[in-house]
């Protein structure tokens, strides 16, 4: 049985300003850019009483609420607040998945912390957040990953819902379709056309009904409703390589043809990495060379940085596989080492 920690900051960034500025603790307050065709990206509680969501254009907040304070937002506050919050996740598991800068996924399932509830652990890791940040965070706890995000949701804010193993199957069968993860505005509207509702509506159609009538999506939405599907967290978002690669409109005819591209693959290449800053950590070069005939080859070498001679190296060694076919795509690229909690730095600054 898996025990999943869904984290949920409460309305993260109007929560930092209200924070750092009394003035504004008590108003309702959004976030956004300050043209009128901008959107918001968070409002305070005081602000939703009055509809005000996010999403919602500056102009449209502002007539459903002419007191609305809109401020710009603190990217860097933010990120730093959710590196805090990142190393005490760290203290409870490895296995941590966040979604965005204020809400994550933890798998606490062999974390022997608070003798292994993971209800006491979601309680002590929203005081601990509480202590270092002065915001609040509310938690969901479920043997399933997607009910955790939907229980995370319940008590807001400040609070967390657990669904123990013996709830899950009522809970899943009163569940409104709405609230699944992935289950949009437009899809839950198809979804009532064929009488879909709740979980228990799924359920009784089978799964051979949902594929037939909805398709791929059907099943893996019936997979749900059953609690059939656990989830996973995934924590391997990180990159692990980047590549560049051209099909050609005329075939390249010999190796020279070939190696004459390297110098634009490479301009390439070295622009992709820079825009992603991985120059530094480099410790792979590799080679595709697609043939006529569609055959795939590929080699590769351990090296640091982006070098020329082992590009050239590697794709006459790939070129001489083919027996003189000649070659309709080239492809250059680099493995990229990890790094110590990359996973989380990457993702923050999606
Ligand atoms: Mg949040």
């Amino acid at each position: 049985m898996k025990k999943f920690i869904h984290i949920d900051m409460d309305c993260f960034y109007a929560a930092v300003e209200m924070r750092d500025n009394p003035a504004l603790a008590n108003v309702p307050l959004a976030i956004g850019g300050n043209s009128r065709r901008g959107v918001l990206s968070t409002a305070n509680y005081i602000a939703r009483k009055y509809g005000v969501r996010s999403a919602m254009s500056n102009y449209h907040a502002k007539q459903l609420c002419p007191d609305l304070v809109i401020v710009p937002g603190r990217m860097q506050v933010y990120k730093e607040i959710s590196t805090q919050i990142r190393a005490i996740f760290a203290k409870y598991t490895d296995l941590i998945e966040p979604l965005s800068l204020d809400e994550a996924y933890l798998d606490v399932t062999d974390s022997t912390a608070c003798k292994g509830s993971a209800t006491l652990m979601a309680e002590q890791i929203r005081q601990e957040i509480y202590d270092t940040t002065g915001l609040t965070a509310s938690a969901g706890v479920a043997p399933i990953k997607f009910i955790a995000k939907i229980a995370s949701d319940e008590n807001k804010p400040n609070g967390q819902f657990v669904v123990l193993p013996d709830q899950v199957d009522d809970f899943l069968a009163s569940l409104p379709l709405g609230k699944i993860p992935g289950v949009g505005k437009v899809t839950l509207e198809k979804l009532q056309l064929k009488g879909l509702y709740t979980g228990a509506d799924v359920r009784a159609k089978g799964v051979n009904w949902m594929q037939q009538h909805i398709g791929n999506f059907g099943v893996s939405l019936y997979q749900k409703c059953a609690g059939e599907y656990v989830g996973k967290v995934s924590t391997e978002r990180v990159r692990k390589s980047l590549s560049v690669e051209h099909t050609y409109e005329y075939n390249k005819n010999n190796l020279d043809e070939c190696l004459s591209q390297l110098p634009r693959l490479m301009d390439e290449l070295t622009r992709r990495l820079d825009k992603q800053q991985l120059n530094n950590r480099i410790n792979k070069l590799s080679v595709k060379v697609k043939f006529a005939n569609f055959v795939v080859t590929s080699a590769d070498q351990s090296h640091h940085q982006l070098d020329e001679r082992i590009f050239t190296e590697l794709m006459s060694k790939a070129y001489e596989r083919g027996n003189d076919q000649p070659v309709r795509l080239l492809g250059i690229g680099v493995g990229i080492k990890s790094q110590a909690h990359e996973h989380f730095q990457l993702s923050i600054l999606d």
